[in-house]
């Protein structure tokens, strides 16, 4: 028998950036495609006309393909099935097993209100799943527009078998009466169908063989399921992976600061960490695996048996450490890449590209995340505000005198940054005649060269400067 290809899809609403849960989704499918030499397929839900906008299409094509997540076949385009989940309704409908239901809004509300007092959990009563030929005329004669609902049998059990959390049963009374399958509309005709109803035709229509989003999606597989089933088509496999928490262990929102990957890659995360920080939210690698990894590394370990079934809580150091890792492994050449097009948004430019590439060098060990290149980058590009320790340190005793001795001996043997011996030797002679020790001048020289006593090689630092042609203005400003 051939063996079945595993075909799995994201199928992301256009209403909004791509989220990190919805991204996190996107690579368990990728990983398990990728792992069972399978295909991940996408499919945009852009049948909410007035939500779904273009640009947040682009944001989610671009996080995808930032993040290296990329699908196999072209992408489908919900608003063009629409048809087949018609037919899919009218063949319900031709079943009995979907009728219309012209309830109106406010009886509608008027049903809910009385639940409430009740103390009962809202769900449509089914009041108008057996209704007469002669109740319908009346209702079409009323002018009264319909819904079409799927009948959910209140004593059936819906089981199936998760790939995360095991075996499932829900109550068909669990579920909240019989479904809205079609939107309102005149009664000879069908309305919009619903997102239920859609997917379950799409997914069919596509091969779906594995269904994995997020756990806020169970009660949707239970309607699924019986939509398959009434409708005769074999259903897939299903996984539901766990909710991304914040540390207080509630749902990730827009209230914890960012939420889309294009937050994350403003900040200045690299797609590679992110692809491994999120293969971490919720999966845990087996035995022996570090918890580094590349993406071929993990589709080759990736499995469900080590999804978790408890949230997964977003853990800020974890990710600032892999991204810290992946930065500090980049070559000179890569860094100096990506931090270019930041640098270019400053009004930066780089006098050549040996000098871009030492700044990379100098400044690649520090970094967490690309912005912090900015910060650190700041006094090669623009001359620094002398900062409290960079003032304390130029009133030193003998401070001055010594870089005034540093720039007579620049003035006779200027150095153009390149031979690293030379500065050692001015450093020597300059602290010498000036009568105090090295490590004061070259405290003293940093202040005036940075504004600061902090910050990284000052050897480096200065050939850096010195290429640029402004190490000199500064240490004569300080004088
Ligand atoms: N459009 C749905 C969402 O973004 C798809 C869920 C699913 O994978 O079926 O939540």
């Amino acid at each position: 028998m051939k063996a079945l290809t595993v075909r799995v899809r994201l199928a992301p609403s256009p209403t909004g950036n791509l989220h990190i849960g919805t991204a996190r989704t996107a690579l368990f499918n990728w990983l398990y495609a990728r792992h069972t030499g399978g295909k991940f397929l996408l499919r945009i839900e852009d049948t909410d006309k007035e939500r779904s906008k273009e640009e947040f299409k682009e944001n989610i094509f671009d996080g995808l393909s930032w993040l290296g997540l990329n699908f196999d076949e072209s992408p489908i385009l919900q608003s063009e099935q629409i048809h087949t989940h018609r037919q899919a309704i009218q063949k319900l409908l031709d079943l009995g097993l979907a009728y219309r239901c012209f309830a109106t809004d406010n009886e509608l509300e008027e049903m809910r209100n009385k639940q409430k007092e009740e103390g009962k959990a809202p769900r449509y009563d089914n009041r108008h799943r057996n209704l007469s030929d002669s109740q319908k005329t009346v209702f079409e004669s009323e002018g009264r527009t319909a819904v079409v609902r799927f009948r959910i049998d209140d004593d059936s059990l819906i089981k199936w078998n998760d790939m995360v959390r095991g075996q499932m049963i829900w109550k068909g009374s669990d579920l909240g009466g019989d479904m809205v399958v079609a939107r309102r509309a005149p009664s000879h005709l069908i309305g919009d169908p619903l997102y239920n109803l859609a997917v379950v035709v799409d997914d069919h229509a596509m091969g779906i063989t594995h269904v994995i989003r997020g756990e806020d999606h169970l009660a949707n597989t239970a309607k699924q399921i019986a939509l398959y089933k009434a409708l005769g088509l074999s259903e897939p496999k299903f996984a539901h992976t766990p909710l991304i928490l914040n540390i207080e262990g509630r749902k990730l929102s827009k209230r914890d600061g960012v939420t889309s990957v294009s937050d994350f890659k403003a900040m200045g995360y690299t797609p590679e960490a992110m692809f491994n920080y999120m293969a971490l939210l919720g999966w845990s690698v087996p035995e022996g695996m570090e918890e580094r990894f590349t993406k071929v590394e993990a589709s080759k370990a990736f499995g469900f048996d080590r999804v978790n079934k408890a949230g997964a809580k977003f853990d800020w150091d974890k990710l600032n450490w892999l991204n810290a890792q992946e930065i500090h492994d980049w070559p000179a050449e890569r860094l100096l890449d990506e931090l270019k097009p930041l640098f270019k948004k400053k009004h930066w430019s780089i006098p050549n590209k040996d000098w871009g590439i030492l700044l990379a060098e100098l400044l690649g060990p520090s970094i967490t995340v690309l912005q912090d290149a900015i910060d650190q980058s700041r006094p090669f590009f623009e001359d620094p505000i002398l900062k409290e320790d960079g003032k304390k340190q130029l009133q030193q005793e003998g401070a001055i005198e010594a870089l005034k001795s540093l720039e007579s001996q620049l003035e006779l043997n200027p150095w153009d940054g390149i031979n690293i011996d030379t500065p050692k030797e001015l450093l020597n002679i300059a602290s010498k005649s000036a009568g105090v020790k090295k490590g004061l001048l070259m405290k003293s020289l940093r202040a005036a060269l940075l504004g600061t006593i902090q910050g990284p090689d000052l050897l480096i630092s200065w050939s850096l400067l010195a290429r640029a042609g402004s190490d000199r203005t500064r240490l004569r400003g300080c004088l």
